[in-house]
């Protein structure tokens, strides 16, 4: 570790609750948090937790917004929640159709602000992936996100929202009495790879995946749900106490010179105190195999030789690598490793007994690969400037 690494964390958290006077927004409160917002407008502590299940049914597993529709509690409660809460996800702006089936949305959150969350449909499942920051405060030098300066974090509201609104997109809530088949679902798993890093914004993205876990909520299996981290060393004992998800880890190189250069967290936790917390991941979270993520950047990090380091550092570390061909971008600093390099790449990592899955870039067309979501928000915030110059042309 460097002392004095030059990573700041200097992000906007925005209050649970809105400002006086305005509705408290139910989405997104623990159960702990809703049962005192019950109480403090009236609700009998006695009655307080069978109110929170019944609502909190109504909301996460069946998806209604509105409280005339919450039957099972009487008229006067339902009266009581209108007056002072509200149940309210970000809005979806637009959404784009990929050839290949991938949906990708933009989605407003207060501020604002713009987030993008993008549904990849497979055979046998169908993939949330969802963003837990407005741009991201590392600078990762081949990803997109982190050439974005405005960074603000997103509620455990605006978390879950993004699955709310993709369920609600996909017309999958069941009908209120019954719960979902897990073979039958479209969104049967979530991934935080979306924008941002999840683990600088660890305690909403925590209360989010609770959530999503609940068995009265979205009732996903911790083992649906995947956060992938550029190595926050700190919290990921913590993912595996307080989550217990799985893991994916953007590791990216197999020496701390390369892994500087392109995910520079790096600088402040090496490879070896990185892999050190991963090694007591599993046994923490009683889950399977981490994944490591690996981007094949041309002649940078895609020899033989680093394929056999990689081998070396992760021995005895249940894993799987995932390996994906860099997504390009306007401007970026690198290039895409031929498709001979990663193969090879590819057959060194199987052959030490690791699956070496590469990933298939997925929604090229509308630009909603890995490392690409950026764009959509850049163009937003460029018009509202043109707007404000107009403006200022005009007075
Ligand atoms: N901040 C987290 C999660 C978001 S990024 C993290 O870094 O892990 C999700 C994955 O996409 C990460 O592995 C990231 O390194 C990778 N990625 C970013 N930009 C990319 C690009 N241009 N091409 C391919 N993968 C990219
Ligand atoms: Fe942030 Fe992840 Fe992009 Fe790095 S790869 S800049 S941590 S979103």
């Amino acid at each position: 570790m460097t002392a004095n690494a030059p990573i700041t964390q200097d992000v906007l958290t925005l209050p649970r609750k809105l400002p006086e006077g305005g509705k408290a927004n139910l989405v997104g409160m623990t159960r702990d948090q809703m049962r005192q917002a019950l109480i403090d407008i009236g609700t009998p502590e006695k009655q307080a937790k069978m109110r929170v299940g019944q609502i909190w049914q109504w909301i996460y597993q069946w998806g209604k917004r509105d409280f005339a529709e919450m039957t099972n509690l009487s008229k006067s409660l339902r009266a009581d929640l209108q007056q002072h809460f509200e149940i309210s996800i970000p809005e979806v702006i637009s959404k784009q159709v990929s050839e290949d089936g991938t949906r990708k949305y933009l989605v407003r959150i207060a501020g604002g602000h713009e987030v993008e969350v993008v549904y990849i449909p497979e055979d046998s499942r169908g993939t949330l992936c969802i963003s837990s920051q407005v741009g991201c405060t590392l600078t990762c030098s081949f990803c997109h996100t982190g050439t974005q300066k405005l960074v603000r974090n997103l509620t455990a509201a605006e978390i879950i929202g993004q699955v709310m609104m993709a369920r609600d997109d996909l017309d999958e809530w069941p009908v209120p009495g019954t719960r979902n088949t897990d073979e039958a679902r479209l969104l049967s798993n979530i991934v935080l790879m979306g924008m941002g890093e999840p683990l600088y914004n660890f305690e909403n993205v925590r209360d989010a995946m609770k959530i999503a876990m609940d068995p009265e909520g979205i009732q996903l299996s911790r083992r649906r749900i995947t956060l992938s981290t550029s190595g926050v060393v700190p919290e990921i004992a913590r993912t595996a106490e307080e989550i217990g998800c799985l893991l994916a880890v953007s590791f990216h190189a197999t020496t701390d010179e390369v892994r500087d250069k392109l995910v520079p967290i790096n600088k402040r936790w090496n490879i070896e105190a990185l892999l050190e917390s991963l090694r007591a991941y599993p046994r923490l979270a009683n889950s399977e195999r981490i994944t490591f993520e690996y981007v094949m950047l041309d002649h940078v990090n895609d020899s033989k030789e680093d394929a056999h380091r990689l081998v070396k550092l992760i021995e005895g570390i249940p894993a799987k690598i995932n390996l994906i061909p860099f997504n390009e971008w306007p401007g970026a600093p690198y290039k895409r490793s031929s498709g001979n390099r990663i193969h090879a790449f590819a057959d060194i990592i199987h052959d030490a007994g690791y699956a070496s899955p590469i990933r298939k870039p997925r929604g090229e067309d509308i630009m909603a690969a890995c490392g690409q979501l950026k764009s959509a928000t850049e163009r937003a915030r460029k018009s509202r400037k043109q707007i404000e110059a107009e403006a200022g042309m005009k007075s």
